[in-house]
């Protein structure tokens, strides 16, 4: 589904991604696990195209995403109009939930669906209840989200994700701004997302989380990755002192 080779990203002087390659293939679970800074959140945004990388190449069902011609320098940049069908391939859920707040759950989730996926107003409303009923929010398809709590929120987050039927699901450490006792309810429906096969990349600091939901995990550390492998390896054979240091804080 995604092909990402050599992939390099500056800022400034600052080089967050240095020769990042990884693929994640139909009905994987991948997560990302590894330090504060170390690139995780800036490698799912070139994926997105919420940033544009500057090296390597991020092919999403075998098309590069950020340029229209794929190889060497004087690459030339996709516009915005090429731009949005390809960001619409991939659906992201973010730390903080960026719900509109004068829509309603239910308006928030057709949203997209009418606007980006120009469905009839109908038939949008049937996937968005569809969806919102799967993260058990059937009865809250009227509430603003003030009225929610964090982890309802965020799964009214994940319902407008996936009603847009991306190729990948991209998930940014979607439990670290919730309380301890809403982490559970968010993971629980991700989890089921994943048991019926959806293709998803996720950014956790939740380890038990990621050792049960994935298929295989990587490990990123100062822009590259330097570990990857089946959660077995990765948590219970971890091969480097780094990842060891960094597991250990978990414990
Ligand atoms: P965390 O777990 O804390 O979210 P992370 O692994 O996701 O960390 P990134 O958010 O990808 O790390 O950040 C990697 C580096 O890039 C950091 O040094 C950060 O300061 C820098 N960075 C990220 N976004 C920008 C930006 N828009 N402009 C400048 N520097 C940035």
């Amino acid at each position: 589904v995604v092909e990402i080779r050599g992939l390099g990203k500056s800022f400034g002087t600052n080089r967050v991604l240095q020769g990042v390659d990884l693929e994640v293939r139909a009905g994987e679970v991948v997560t990302i696990i590894g330090p504060s800074g170390s690139g995780k959140t800036t490698l799912l945004r070139c994926i997105n195209l919420l940033e544009l990388y500057d090296e390597g190449s991020i092919r999403l069902d075998g098309v590069e995403v950020g340029y229209r011609a794929s190889e060497g320098p004087g690459r030339v940049r996709r516009s915005e109009r090429e731009l949005a069908p390809i960001r619409a391939k991939t659906g992201m859920v973010f730390q903080m939930f960026y719900l509109f707040p004068h829509l309603t759950t239910l308006q928030n989730v057709m949203l997209g669906l009418v606007k980006v996926r120009k469905k009839p107003k109908a038939e949008a409303r049937r996937i968005a209840e569809h969806w919102l009923g799967r993260v058990g929010l059937g009865h809250k398809l009227d509430s603003l989200p003030a009225q929610l709590s964090g982890g309802q929120q965020q799964r009214v987050g994940i319902a407008r994700a996936v009603a847009m039927e991306p190729m990948l699901l991209l998930l940014d450490e979607i439990t670290s701004a919730l309380d301890p006792e809403l982490v559970g309810e968010v993971l629980a429906v991700v989890h089921e997302l994943a048991d019926e096969g959806m293709t998803m990349l996720v950014v956790t600091h939740e380890m038990s989380f990621a050792r049960e939901v994935s298929d295989r995990v990587v490990f990123m550390d100062g822009g590259r990755i330097t570990a990857a492998g089946p959660p077995s390896k990765i948590f219970d054979r971890p091969e480097s002192d780094r990842l060891r240091t960094f597991l250990a804080r978990f414990d």
